[in-house]
């Protein structure tokens, strides 16, 4: 491939350069291509091919070109130092600068960047939970959604992005989750899954995202008992708890990250994975997330007291450890609430025997 004396038949202009793939944090020395799309290559094989129309310019500092990629995961990068490097490839962008903050964009950045450095202030006076709960309404849902990729991303990590979608579970899950979403009256951009994991838990991330452990479906006996902790973690989202929470543990950092508009840089690693996904929330926001629970499943015509019966049976009496359940109302107490404001099921299951069984084994290896 490499022919050093190729001086009749010019190959494609291209050079050494450092690449992001957005799923991980590892820096990666490529080679780019500038053939009829930009190649990114890593010793002989091709990471990826961005087309020239799809790719934007990122925020860098002076001295680095850096680029994204509309058809490539919201994080994947590519930082050019070579200036004539950089030269030749933006020759062929041509709408690199297509969604370069136009006048409003403008306006938005630096009401936002105001807003963050009141914030910092806020922080100075008032210490970090209260500032969270007045900064957490001002983040434009972009921005939570930019931040919920990189969560979404780092939690995949850990888990070795061990999500658990059999075609049959898969399919009930998300016939269970629309049904719930649906009733909780968010729209379709909530993403959820299962992911492979003993831990009997669940959480959302900022965002819009939900996920279940395979461990709470190990210890759950009906589609209710699961139905009410989704439906749960939705109120969580509906009410910015989990955005809440990661302002006010990542701290100072996550402001600074802010001002500097760059969560993909150093500010990332401020997000331990544990922060994520034991994030806790106040004893009021777990009453909420709970209210909207049992709204919820009364909407849905079926009981809400089952959840309560799972909560307990998976903590005991004491009720330690989990993210749905640490720092809030003893299992005890809330099962006796959802007791007290539970109604008698009015409508069918909302998974069948057979849909509720290929749910629990969801994460049954389908190959096997
Ligand atoms: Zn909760």
């Amino acid at each position: 491939m490499d022919s050093g004396a190729a001086e009749v038949a010019k190959p494609p202009p291209g050079g050494q350069t450092t690449y992001f793939d957005g799923a991980s944090n590892r820096r990666r020395a490529v080679t780019l291509r500038l053939s009829d799309r930009l190649e990114i290559s890593e010793d002989a094989s091709t990471l990826a091919a961005w087309a020239y129309d799809d790719i934007r310019r990122a925020d860098s500092p002076t001295g680095t070109l850096r680029l994204s990629c509309l058809a490539a995961p919201a994080l994947a990068r590519l930082e050019i130092r070579d200036a004539a490097l950089a030269e030749e490839v933006l020759a062929r962008c041509a709408k690199v600068d297509d969604n370069a903050r136009g006048r409003r964009g403008v306006a938005v950045i630096v009401g936002w960047s105001l807003a963050a450095a009141a914030s910092i202030v806020a922080v100075v006076l008032f210490g970090l939970p209260l500032a969270a709960d007045r900064l957490t309404p001002l983040v434009p849902a972009a921005f939570e959604r930019r931040l919920g990729d990189v969560a979404d991303a780092q939690v995949k990590g850990v888990f070795d992005g061990k999500v658990c979608d059999n075609a049959a579970g898969q399919k009930a899950f998300v016939k269970l989750m629309t049904a719930i979403r649906e009733s909780a009256g968010l729209d379709p951009s909530v993403q959820s899954g299962v992911l492979s994991s003993s831990v009997p838990n669940a959480f959302a991330l900022p965002g819009g995202k939900v996920y279940l452990f395979n461990g709470l479906l190990a210890k759950a006996e009906n589609a209710d008992e699961i139905a009410g902790v989704l439906a749960h973690e939705l109120g969580h989202l509906k009410h910015r708890d989990n955005l809440r929470g990661l302002i006010r543990d990542s701290g100072t950092s996550f402001l600074i990250g802010l001002l500097f508009g760059d969560i993909t840089g150093s500010s990332v690693l401020i997000f331990g994975s544990r922060t994520l996904v034991t994030s806790s929330h106040s004893r009021e926001a777990e009453q909420n997330a709970d209210s909207f629970a049992i709204d919820v499943m009364h909407r849905l015509g079926r009981p809400a007291k089952p959840t309560g019966e799972l909560l307990l049976r998976v903590t005991g009496k004491e009720g330690k450890g989990l993210s749905i359940i640490s720092s809030h109302p003893l299992s005890e107490d809330r099962l006796a609430r959802m007791s007290r404001e539970d109604l008698p099921a009015s409508r069918p299951p909302l998974l069948t025997a057979e849909e509720w069984r290929s749910l629990k084994s969801i994460c049954d290896d389908a190959r096997i």
